[in-house]
Formats: structure tokens, sequence, C-alpha cells
């Protein structure tokens, strides 16, 4: 095992360590609703309750939930939930979508993630030839800068001996369609998606990643799509996708040092048609001035590149581990 393989390892195992076996005594079988307090018991977990989150807390991992909100954090990390968690008979409960497919793939990976071994990466700079993405004030653009960040990213996961393909290595245009098929006929195992962001808000600022939204649910990207609840391929791995895009966010918060805008889920063209586990990264605004000047300084693609590169490693590990 590579050193740095073995320090993802064990900041992601932790989690795992003090969940296997517990007896837990059994929820309702027909409830759509999951007591905080059940999640609390599972996970060997004591509780505390302020004005406005319950925190689950054990040796290993720390699990905190904001009342009448839909967000929560595992350990420190945002992800953001598909519904609010709010008061059901005197108690804190959250749907149990948001716990089949969102914290309990995260806290207990070993359940979830598929048992074949990633071997074919496919990485996906966004945009490209006609189409620039985003651009900044000082005419920075998302299509290079992505570009770059990928080129990066596929040096540091060759170097750990994985297979990287790239939807594209060059500044060309590619339909999302293409993008989709290209990671199905390289054989994809992990598809991640790699973007800067913008809004009309020049303040607004930090990384987030997106997997897919669950069937039935709204998502939680600034886009709105309030009508979309629809299911896509990308469905079948809704769990693993959960895991994956929690491993590349916590990864990509500590390199990158920028601020949490969370796990979020959306029904991106990519995410919905994707053949494998998959998520989407914005690595930061180029709508904001500091973060723009960021996206073309080598330091920050550097260390955008190696936490996404580091989120993909680490979701490896889960899956090698689960295997034993
Ligand atoms: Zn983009």
């Amino acid at each position: 095992m590579h050193s740095i393989t073995r320090r993802l390892f064990v900041s992601q195992v932790v989690l795992l360590a003090g969940c296997r076996s517990q007896t837990v005594e059994a929820r309702p079988p027909s409830s759509e609703d999951v007591p905080l307090a059940y999640m609390a018991r599972l996970y060997s977990m004591a509780t505390s309750t302020s004005s406005t989150k319950v925190v689950m807390k054990n040796k290993w991992s720390t699990l905190e939930v904001e009342t009448d909100s839909r967000r929560a954090w595992i350990n420190g990390v945002m992800v953001w939930l598909h519904h609010p968690c709010r008061k059901s008979g005197g108690a804190w409960v959250i749907k149990e979508t948001d716990f089949k497919k969102g914290i309990d793939p995260i806290i207990r990976s070993y359940s979830y993630v598929p048992s074949k071994v990633p071997r074919v990466v496919v990485l996906d700079p966004g945009h490209g030839g006609k189409d620039d993405g985003a651009t900044g004030a000082r005419k920075v653009y998302e299509k290079k800068a992505v570009l770059s960040i990928a080129n990066r990213v596929k040096g540091h996961l060759e170097a750990q001996k994985i297979q990287v393909r790239m939807s594209r290595s060059t500044d060309e245009f590619l339909s999302l369609q293409q993008r989709c098929d290209f990671a199905a006929q390289a054989g994809a195992d992990l598809f991640v998606s790699i973007h800067a962001d913008s809004a009309g808000d020049g303040s607004a600022h930090g990384i987030e990643t997106f997997v897919l939204t669950a069937e039935g649910c709204d998502s939680s990207n600034h886009y709105g799509e309030p009508s979309d609840t629809s299911a896509g391929k990308g469905n079948l791995n809704d769990a693993a996708n959960a895991v994956l895009g929690f491993s590349i966010q916590s990864n990509l918060l500590k390199t990158a040092k920028r601020s949490d805008r969370g796990l979020r889920r959306a029904r991106f063209f990519v995410l919905k048609n994707a053949p494998c586990p998959a998520a989407l990264v914005e690595c930061g605004f180029l709508s904001n001035p500091e973060e723009e000047a960021l996206m073309i300084d080598a330091n920050y693609r550097e260390a955008v590149a190696r936490g996404i590169s580091n989120g993909i490693l680490g979701y490896m590990t889960l899956v090698n581990r689960a295997r034993k």
C-alpha cells in the first residue's frame, strides 16, 4: 500500500471501526422516517441537542444534523439532505431516502460500495471548444482551468498505477451525451466531472461536490429544477455516488482550504447518465474575484487536483477494505 493510500485509509476507516456488529433495536419497518435516536443507537453515538442541532458523536466520528433544515455534517463536512430534518411524534427524524442514500453509506461505506475494485477512472473536464463555460472578470476561462486541473489529477492517479481516461485532453467541444458515451466505451468504473462555478452574486465562494439526486426528490443546487424528480441510470449507484462524492469533497476541503458548500444533489446530465459511480466537482467561483485569481494560480490548481485525486483514492481504499 502506498503511503498516501495508507493516510487516506486511516482517515476514512475511523468512520467504520466502531460501527460493525452493533445490535440495535428495530424501528417500525413501514416507517419512511428514521429517528435520529435510532441512528445514534446504530452508530453507538452519544447525543446532545441544542436549539438548532442534534449532535451525535462516538470516539471515531461526529454526525451533526441541523433541525428544520436540509443541512447535516459528517466529521465536519457538510452533506445536504433531500428533505429537512423535522419533528415527528416528538422525535427528530430524517427521511429514509436520506438515511439509506446519504448518511448511512458515508458512515458505513463497507456495506454500500460495489465489490468490484475500480480500475478505470474517467476524468471529464467540463466544457471546451465553443463552450467556454464560466468566464471571470479577468477573462479566466472555466474550460481552460478545469483541463489543467484534470491533467494534474491524471498525473497523481497514474502515479498510483490507476488507469485514467480523459473525456477531452484538448480545447475541444463535446456534448454531454458524448461524455457519457465515452465513459461507457472506456469501461469507466468511476466518473468525475471537473468544473468551476459562477453566480450572479460575486461574493459567492467555496467548493461543492454534486452527486445525483435520488428519484422522487428535489435537488439541492442553486439552479432550481423544482419540477424534475425523475430517475436516471445513475440512480442505480445512489449509495456509491454518495461515498465517492463525500470522499472527494472532504479531501478537497483539506487541500484547497476553501469554504465548504457541501456535498449536494443535482440532476446534471452527466450524473444522470453516467455508467458508474459519478461525482461532479465545482472547484471555486470564477465570478468571485479572489477565487478567479486562485484558478490561475498553479499552487491552487495543484491543491485542488491533489484533493480530487485523494478523494478518488480514498473511495478505492474503502472498496478494498469492504472486500476483506
Ligand atoms: Zn461548468
